[in-house]
């Protein structure tokens, strides 16, 4: 519920909104308000300072979201908790709550299925009854968070700090020339959404206090518990519970399909909200009704439209193929991989290492520098002789001289790790040698292999890949 929008019963929308383009404000829009002038600056473009800060808070939505429910739990100080009041404001916590996450949210601000006007109108009803404003107002924010996610655009940007999304922008007064406009004219078109928009303030007096309190006072004779905690306190916790959403399911959680925005997947932000915590999820799929997709994860509302369709009530379930989302998932595995594997030494790329002369690496090593060269590169191994596996004599007889085909079945045929480790010692490329000619024409050839590089541009070594590790070099040779 955005600043401008309505709470609790008051005017069904924000007159501020009225310069819309056609797309959003419908013909028949009620309470215009003829002081708004959308000329005149908006009062957030101000600082907010001592003697100016009352003017941004939003004291309507203050007394509806906090003080009311505060008013709530002082008077059930001497309201008695009757059983089946409990249950009753239970389970009409659920209703309302999923008036809101199958009614407004997958329904109308995604049209992730289609319903049946009975199964409509008893979503906008309970919808209704979690005071959140209307379908239509309710959904043109989605989506403009859904399109603008974590920019200025966005109406609850979880950027602003996690008790701005909470509730932050809904205390304060918004400026509506901030929020990115979005498309809601298949909303102007819906004669469920139009009635709800219109008739708001009957709908919420209505579902929000006076049924649960009839529903009480009718049915077990508790007309003031069913008011306080059916009513005011029900509406307190459904309010808060679907406020999660926009802050705690960009808060907390993991992010396996895409971590470029907030958006998280954590089960207790889906047991608080019916299932919406699989918000990485829904942000990169929003139109599939679905926002947990395991058999075993808690999504109450994908159950309930489930349910819906085997009764002939929902149709035209929509579901992105399970190849789109496994994609998504191996593109973001992949990129914590490419971020591992940047953190690795990988030894001096073969482009930075300085071409030697193959008489000036001879001489070198004949000076006592522990050099050798395989397959045309040359590594400085004088640290590392004395921890040769093989022992220190095999290794020193291949000083000054072309080790290839030892380093590679000659003498031994050396494992994966041995050419990983090899690489790290790598301080020169030799001119115009044999070896050299093999492995750049290795490289020509593999090219889809040796060149395959990561997001961030580094190449990718696949196991065996090394440039050391020559494959049947004889082979190549006479092949060429
Ligand atoms: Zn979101
Ligand atoms: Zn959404």
């Amino acid at each position: 519920m955005p600043s401008h929008q309505p709470v609790a019963g008051m005017s069904a929308i924000d007159p501020e909104f009225m310069d819309q383009p056609s797309a959003m404000a419908g013909t028949s829009e009620p309470n215009r308000n003829s002081k708004y002038d959308p000329k005149k600056p908006h009062i957030t473009e101000q600082p907010i300072t001592r003697a100016n800060w009352y003017k941004h808070v939003n004291w309507l939505n203050c007394f509806f979201i906090l003080g009311i429910p505060m008013m709530g739990c002082v008077a059930a100080f001497w309201t008695p908790l009757r059983l089946p009041t409990a249950i009753w404001a239970v389970v009409f916590y659920f209703w309302t709550g999923l008036g809101i996450t199958a009614g407004y949210h997958r329904l109308w601000a995604h049209k992730s299925y289609s319903a049946r006007t009975p199964l409509k109108l008893f979503l906008a009803l309970v919808g209704g009854g979690a005071v959140e404003g209307s379908i239509r107002w309710w959904s043109r924010d989605h989506r403009a968070h859904h399109r603008y996610t974590d920019t200025n655009k966005d109406p609850y940007s979880v950027r602003k700090g996690l008790m701005y999304s909470h509730i932050g922008w809904m205390v304060m007064k918004q400026n509506p020339k901030r929020i990115g406009r979005t498309d809601i004219s298949d909303l102007n078109e819906d004669p469920v959404v139009v009635w709800q928009h219109k008739n708001y303030l009957s709908v919420v007096a209505f579902m929000g206090l006076i049924f649960p309190t009839l529903v009480a006072g009718l049915g077990w004779g508790d007309w003031m518990g069913g008011f306080i905690y059916a009513g005011i306190l029900r509406i307190f916790f459904v309010q808060q519970a679907t406020f999660c959403v926009n802050s705690l399911a960009h808060w907390i959680g993991e992010q396996p399909f895409d971590d470029r925005n907030s958006p998280r997947d954590h089960v207790i932000t889906a047991f608080v909200t019916l299932g919406e915590g699989y918000h990485n999820f829904h942000h990169e799929f929003p139109s599939d009704y679905r926002n947990a997709i395991q058999w075993h994860q808690y999504d109450p509302t994908k159950w309930c439209i489930w349910v819906w369709s085997k009764l002939g009530l929902a149709y035209n379930l929509k579901q992105f193929r399970s190849n789109e989302i496994e994609k998504g998932r191996v593109q973001q595995l992949q990129k914590k991989l490419d971020q591992k594997r940047s953190k690795l030494d990988w030894g001096i790329p073969l482009d930075q290492l300085p071409v030697i002369e193959w008489e000036d690496y001879v001489e070198q090593a004949k000076n006592g520098r522990g050099l050798i060269a395989v397959a045309g590169v040359v590594h400085d191994i004088t640290d590392f002789i004395a921890e040769h596996p093989g022992g220190k004599a095999i290794i020193k007889s291949g000083l000054g001289k072309d080790a290839t085909a030892m380093f590679n079945g000659g003498v031994y045929m050396h494992s994966n790790a041995a050419h990983n480790l090899l690489s790290t010692m790598r301080v020169g490329v030799i001119r115009g040698g044999c070896e050299v000619e093999i492995w750049k024409r290795a490289q020509r050839e593999n090219k889809d292999v040796n060149y395959v590089k990561d997001d961030a541009g580094n190449k990718i070594i696949r196991a065996g890949n090394q440039i050391t590790k020559v494959e049947q070099p004889m082979v190549s040779a006479s092949a060429a």
